[in-house]
């Protein structure tokens, strides 16, 4: 895992009869150069003692400094009950800055239906259908375009792990015969908690029960050596977020480089685990072509991928883009199209760069990798249905059923596996009545 240093260690009570919470605190403390002393137990009734303290933990340092010793609490996964239910939770203090008071008890979702066909054909995204699984909230990379990242007061880590796993992921499994892939991850990455956090060892142990059944780590991070001796490697699948080393200097301030995490990459094919990259995102920074080009090239002369696919910036407005970034280190090109194009874009979750320059870009791209690859399947990831009219001819896949990253039915090959579904939620605009921006 990576060298946390917390300035702060928090702990529900309830971990302590716990045996198995209390093996991976143990372990977490240990490599932390912590013990036992150093932990403030609290209890429900004190949620927002330890909320209020939190939020009021303003570091005066670097961010890479910041976000390794952010606070961490370790919590107990609430499998009963509702926050709004929660007498610990009543008489809120007003007045008083909170940070998540909510997941520091625990109640931190045990799935969430992602990219449902309703809310793709509202945010005109192509994506498949998932129920995506979450048991930590927080991050160590501290990006600019994440709330938990650059905004995040802490690592929220739910401890009673097999619990969890019995009582809460056992049911999603059994409830959706139909996905065979599951994501978990949350607002977090946890693959830069293992070995110590011990989830996926559990977690694919569960998964192995079920035929073709796989389980996703998704990282923007280096730390893959607990892959290598999990009981059930085979059931694993790893995703990466990847930008270029000089995209993300600017987008990842504590994510190790493009070329850190491609060597990582490499150690899976070694144990025969398949890994499947999504450039995003992607950032047009003013040398974009000869950054994102070295990028591709170091990808695919060292690791062995199984899919690769593209998604630009999305999810902003112009305004917020010169709010996070110093538009002075982009393409002035990208940069006033998007100014030019800000009342169209509006409030669509593809914006800020308008279709043709997002089009531009991802044609540079796949031009790229067929310089390398002739037959890797393409995607791009969570784009318009007129992006994939524009773009499916070049990239060769049908964009309703595309193999991708994350995908709910997509194994390892990768082929599909379920014959439940077989459609991504891709709808084009004359049967949705959209105007895809
Ligand atoms: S990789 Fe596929 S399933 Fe995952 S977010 Fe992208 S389009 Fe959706």
């Amino acid at each position: 895992m990576y060298a946390l240093r917390p300035d702060r260690i928090y702990a529900h009570e309830a971990l302590r009869t716990n045996p198995d919470a209390m093996e991976r605190m143990a372990r977490f403390l240990e490599t932390m150069g912590n013990t036992t002393d150093d932990v403030d137990w609290f209890a429900p009734e004190d949620v927002y003692r330890v909320s209020g303290e939190v939020a009021a933990w303003t570091p005066e340092m670097d961010v890479q400094d910041w976000k390794m010793r952010q606070p961490i609490v370790f919590t107990n996964f609430a499998l009963s009950g509702t926050a709004g239910e929660d007498p610990a939770l009543k008489n809120k203090p007003e007045g008083t800055p909170l940070f998540n008071p909510e997941h520091i008890l625990g109640y931190l979702p045990i799935f969430t239906p992602h990219h449902t066909p309703e809310k793709d054909a509202e945010s005109g995204m192509v994506c498949w259908p998932s129920m995506f699984l979450a048991s930590v909230h927080g991050c160590s990379h501290g990006c600019v375009y994440c709330g938990a990242g650059r905004g995040g007061k802490a690592l929220i880590i739910a401890l009673n792990v097999r619990e969890y796993l019995q009582k809460g992921i056992r049911k999603v499994i059994e409830d959706n015969p139909w996905q065979k892939c599951f994501l978990m991850m949350g607002a977090a990455d946890i693959a830069t908690l293992e070995p110590e956090y011990g989830l996926y060892e559990d977690y694919l142990n569960l998964l192995a029960e079920y035929e073709d059944h796989y389980g996703y780590f998704h990282t923007n991070g280096d730390c893959v050596d607990w892959v290598e001796n999990l009981t059930h490697r085979e059931r694993v699948i790893g995703v990466w977020s990847l930008c270029s080393n000089e995209a993300s200097a600017l987008l990842e301030p504590c994510a190790p480089p493009a070329s850190s995490r491609i060597d990582a990459m490499a150690k899976l094919a070694d144990w025969g685990v398949p890994v499947r990259v999504k450039m995003k995102p992607i950032l047009p920074i003013r040398d974009w072509r000869e950054s994102y080009a070295g990028c591709i090239k170091e990808l695919l002369s060292k690791a062995k991928l199984e899919t690769l696919g593209f998604t630009s910036m999305i999810w902003n407005t112009y305004d917020r883009l010169e709010a996070l970034l110093d538009t002075d280190q982009l393409d002035p090109t990208f940069v006033e199209a998007a100014r030019e194009a800000k009342d169209e874009m509006g409030e669509s979750r593809h914006g800020p760069f308008p279709h043709e320059k997002r089009l531009e870009m991802y044609r540079f791209l796949i031009s790229e990798v067929r310089k390398y690859d002739e037959k890797l399947p393409l995607f791009v990831s969570t784009e318009t249905a007129r992006m994939w009219d524009d773009l499916a001819p070049v990239i060769g896949q049908n964009p309703r059923k595309f193999f991708c990253g994350c995908n709910p039915v997509q194994g390892p090959g990768p082929r599909y596996i379920s014959s439940d579904v077989n459609e991504s939620n891709y709808r084009t605009n004359k049967e949705t009545g959209r105007e895809d921006k």
